[in-house]
């Protein structure tokens, strides 16, 4: 299909994007990577008449440190994410993550502000973002504000974005050193959405979980933190007993489409499948 027809707009600056998004409009939106908004034109699910992309605002890419936060710039690539030496060192389960999504066509354009504002509960990075209890960073035509990805997805395709607004950066504190991590996904095919996925972050002290947050990918309209499972898991060696009961307080958290990924039940039990590996995965890489 052919997407209907649109005028482009190539603003450079964050103010100039959200000045032409703010008068622009319902029928203005932002163009990132394209690799979602482009689809869904063509399968005319959408047709904004107006499409501002913001691949020329310099100050949207870039990776840095801000005290103890990492910062990612929203039209930072996928690409760019899996060759940062930075989030190898500080948080290394964004590349993990990365190399999971799609393919190197894709990820070569798909930008990591694209994969979270999105808001398709398919896409990989919001339940990272929420296990790494990252913040966004948002501008609009009232200014800046910052809102915790926890609190951002309020149902497929619904964030807390007000018109107008874009994401600009993604900030996270960086995981403590030594913490272990795992993103375990699973997918039909190579470049596949996840029929479940599960996003692991831990640490260790005296072979007992000192810290631990958990997050699903696409068993529910929305990411999911799983905050009870985390509670039971805390303080314990990960025994399977225990695990056991932290999976099951995750399984009753979600509430997946039965689709062409498989039956709600199957991609409930492969989360709680997906959860279990993560966590022996993180233990290993803590030093458990
Ligand atoms: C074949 C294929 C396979 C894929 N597989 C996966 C997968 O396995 N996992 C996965 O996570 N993703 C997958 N994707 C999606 C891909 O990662 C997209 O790149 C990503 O979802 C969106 O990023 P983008 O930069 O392309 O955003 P775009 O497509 O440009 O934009 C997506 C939406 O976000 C909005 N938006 C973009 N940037 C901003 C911003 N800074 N502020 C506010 N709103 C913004 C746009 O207006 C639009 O509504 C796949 C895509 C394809 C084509």
């Amino acid at each position: 299909m052919i997407p209907g027809s649109f005028a482009y707009h190539r603003p450079t600056t964050v103010k100039e994007a959200v000045g032409l998004l703010n008068s622009l409009g319902d029928d203005a939106r932002a163009l990132a990577g394209g690799h979602s908004l482009i689809p869904m034109m063509k399968l005319r699910l959408a047709s904004p008449a107006h499409l501002i992309d913001l691949a020329g605002v310099a100050d949207l890419k870039g990776i840095r440190e801000d005290g103890r936060d990492v910062v990612i710039g929203a039209m930072t690539t996928q690409h760019d994410v899996i060759g940062s030496e930075l989030l190898a060192k500080k948080v290394p389960i964004l590349r993990e993550t990365s190399v999971l999504i799609a393919d190197p066509q894709v990820r070569y354009l798909g930008t990591i502000g694209g994969n979270v504002a999105n808001g398709d509960p398919g896409n990989d990075m919001p339940a990272v973002m929420m296990c790494l209890n990252a913040t966004y960073q948002v501008m609009g035509k009232s200014g800046e504000r910052r809102i915790a990805a926890r609190e951002f997805y309020q149902g497929a395709y619904f964030t807390a974005l007000e018109p107008g607004e874009i994401v600009t950066a993604i900030r996270m504190p960086a995981p403590a050193a030594g913490h272990g991590y795992a993103y375990e996904k699973l997918k039909r095919k190579v470049g596949d959405y996840a029929t479940a996925a599960a996003a692991v972050v831990l640490t260790l002290s005296g072979g007992k979980v000192a810290t631990c947050s958990i997050g699903l990918t696409n068993v529910a309209e929305t990411p999911l933190w799983a905050e009870e499972a985390c509670k039971i898991l805390t303080g314990s060696a990960l025994d399977p007993a225990t695990v056991k009961k932290a999976v099951a307080a995750a399984e009753a958290i979600t509430a997946p489409a039965s689709d062409g990924r498989g039956p709600a039940v199957y991609r409930t039990k492969m989360a709680g499948v997906m959860m279990t590996r993560a966590l022996a995965r993180a233990k290993t890489r803590a030093g458990g």
